[in-house]
């Protein structure tokens, strides 16, 4: 979800272009051919290069070839021929590799605007000219044998989400290339306290996923002035397959930015870490002038009734999956980076505006070339969209996506309160009625005989088929942190007590079952000075304030701890909702306040016989008597904390605490 402030400054300004666009048009895609082959773009070899452009509306095509990535004059124009299934097609002979160019295609007597294909690999600086690429030329040292760390169930993940900027720009991050994807290859970082930065900061916190926010090309920074301070999520995609420039050392150098992130993606397998793409192909950044948009005007993109963009996404269009050749490019797309750049796992941007149908497709297409690909997405829209509720990829659909996870929203703000009202909170900073919301979560939205679903705080059903369905959170790059939202929603508490809420909200994402996702800086209470909604603020709001890491080392231990905890235990991480429903038993008749529940850890697979966990969101210490047998303390306060446990446990407030018995 994009925030409500930022999609409608887009949105108005995008509506203009819809409005004023010349080809308001509704379109029947039925009637436009499909192509079936997988050649489309550019295809290298050393003997020669090929070109095939999807463009079943152009009376001519054209390729131009230049010199440089900008600027400049074509060095040569070329009719492309007409060739199958609404295809455009031209071979150049000779070792092409570093040459730049652009297609456009002539409609209605007129030429479109030139723009580097969809399927591009490379381009030049700011992501206006394609570039001709000998992949060979782009690999790192060792890069066929780069493999990715073991992995075996989708509930196993940690996921860490991470801005490729904000992880290194800090003058205290330690790391040379600043801002930069090498800059996450960089070992032996430390901050000026001497603590782990960047990618060793990441192994020694222990999870599993990394997933960065956009990285392909996006086109709200211009490459060309990378001194110039500017900041962007980058939610704004330009070219789908190719890496941002403004992430490479050089970004007038096609071939760095490729490089530079097969290094990163090959230092982080080194590192024991998964690599998560942010994707969003439901929208693009440009409109009528999209590249999509200048080669087959209209087919792309979902139109209402009078012709005018559809806008499911608050950002001027909506792209439509349901369409075979879009379908066909977001697969494509996707197998290119897994199998050119061997990422584990995709996050989807407004999942709910894509079609199910595409979405299991894609599944099923990834799962066969990588089998533990890790995919979820937020099952939801930015506004209305142009297909039927019924055949969205939304939450409510969840268990009818084949391994693809949704965020859930009843976790995230049952925890620490409605991400739209600020002042609203959850049941960390002592909203106590959002006890049976706190209970679907623990159980990963899946049914639970002991639950209520009519008092969960979104969904009033178990929405998840599995628990490989639900993605655990309390905090992601939109809306406040965390740390910031406590302070908001809870002004006249001290910042001790918000630390202990802080840590007793990822306590609750850490023992709960289902896929566990933390936002970057979490684990050491990393603030963004207030700032709602900060996709273009400048470094000094976005930055990762390394020194947070010695002044917060508690929080930080603590968090490792627990994550250390999940990794050794699959009591935490069962995969399947019967295996959920049968082996944790909530307590019935606690205090106000307390959520608790006791996981057979034997019937689970674990090392620990039985598990006791509870979470305190109230503002009291409340005492409670331990059922029999010798328990052994885990957790207790908020700290890791190993001991033989007394038969009553005293529960401070905003804590949790973990027993269990041998
Ligand atoms: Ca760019």
């Amino acid at each position: 979800m994009k925030l409500k402030l930022r999609n409608r400054i887009v949105a108005a300004i995008c509506s203009v272009c819809s409005w004023f666009g010349t080809s308001a048009q509704v379109i029947d895609y039925t009637t436009y051919p499909i192509y079936t082959g997988t050649d489309l773009g550019m295809s290298y070899t050393p003997q020669r290069t090929a070109f095939r452009v999807y463009a079943p509306t152009a009376s001519r095509a054209q390729l131009l070839l230049y010199m440089q990535g900008a600027g400049g004059e074509a060095t040569n124009r070329i009719d492309l021929e007409k060739s199958e299934d609404g295809t455009w097609y031209v071979q150049l002979d000779g070792n092409r590799a570093g040459t730049y160019y652009t297609v456009r295609i002539e409609e209605n007597g007129k030429w479109l605007n030139e723009v580097p294909d969809p399927y591009a690999k490379s381009v030049g600086v700011n992501g206006k000219r394609g570039m001709i690429v000998n992949p060979e030329t782009t690999n790192p040292a060792n890069w066929k044998n780069d493999k990715s760390p073991l992995f075996k169930n989708p509930t196993d993940a940690i996921i860490y989400e991470l801005h490729v900027r904000d992880a290194s720009i800090h003058k205290n991050s330690g790391i040379q290339a600043k801002g930069k994807f090498i800059g996450l290859t960089e070992t032996s970082t430390k901050s000026l306290e001497g603590k782990s930065t960047g990618l060793e900061h990441l192994k020694e916190l222990g999870v599993t996923h990394v997933h960065l926010l956009p990285f392909y090309d996006y086109n709200s920074i211009d490459e060309a002035q990378p001194e110039k301070p500017q900041y962007n999520w980058g939610y704004d995609p330009l070219n789908y397959n190719v890496p941002e420039g403004s992430y490479a050392t050089n970004a007038e150098d096609g071939i760095a930015r490729i490089r530079e992130f097969k290094q990163l993606v090959k230092s982080f397998h080194e590192g024991g870490l998964r690599v998560v793409m942010d994707v969003v192909y439901n929208h693009t950044a440009l409109t009528q002038d999209s590249y999509f948009n200048q080669l087959v005007p209209g087919y792309y993109y979902r139109q209402n009734k009078d012709g005018s963009f559809s806008n499911g996404t608050a950002c001027g269009n909506e792209t439509a999956s349901e369409r075979p050749m879009m379908r066909k490019f977001m697969i494509e797309s996707l197998k290119y980076w897994v199998e050119e750049y061997h990422v584990d796992g995709f996050r989807f941007d407004l999942m709910g505006v894509h079609d199910i149908e595409t979405m299991n497709l894609i599944s099923d297409e990834l799962h066969k070339i990588k089998p533990d690909i890790l995919l979820y997405g937020e099952g939801w829209t930015a506004g209305p969209v142009q297909i039927k509720e019924a055949d969205q990829a939304l939450k409510k659909h969840a268990s009818q996506l084949n391994k693809i996870a949704v965020f859930s929203d009843d976790i995230r703000d049952g925890i620490k309160g409605s991400v739209f009202d600020h002042a609203e909170r959850g049941f960390a900073s002592g909203l106590l009625a959002m006890d049976e919301t706190i209970k679907f979560g623990v159980v990963a939205s899946t049914n639970h005989p002991q639950l209520d679903f009519s008092k969960v705080k979104y969904a009033k059903v178990p929405y998840a088929a599995e628990p490989h369905h639900t993605i655990s959170y309390c905090e992601c790059h939109d809306n406040h942190v965390l740390w910031d939202k406590l302070k908001i929603s809870m002004p006249n508490t001290t910042e001790e007590e918000r630390k202990q809420m802080h840590q007793l909200a990822l306590s609750i994402v850490l023992t709960s079952q289902g896929i566990s996702f933390l936002h970057a800086g979490t684990e050491f209470l990393r603030s963004k000075q207030g700032v709602e909604n900060s996709y273009n603020s400048p470094d000094s709001i976005n930055a990762i304030d390394w020194s947070l890491k010695s002044k917060n080392s508690d929080v930080f231990e603590y968090v490792k701890g627990l994550i250390a905890m999940r990794k050794a235990h699959p009591a935490f991480r069962m995969t399947s909702a019967n295996a959920i429903a049968s082996n944790l038993k909530f307590d019935t008749n606690t205090a106000k306040g307390i959520v608790s529940y006791t996981i057979n850890g034997e019937a689970a697979g674990d090392s620990w016989n039985k598990i006791w966990v509870a979470y305190n969101g109230s503002d009291k210490q409340i005492t409670k008597s331990l059922s029999k047998g010798k328990w052994e303390t885990f957790v207790i306060g908020n700290k890791i904390s190993q001991r033989k446990a007394n038969k009553t446990i005293s529960l401070a407030p905003y804590s949790c605490a973990i027993l269990y018995q041998q």
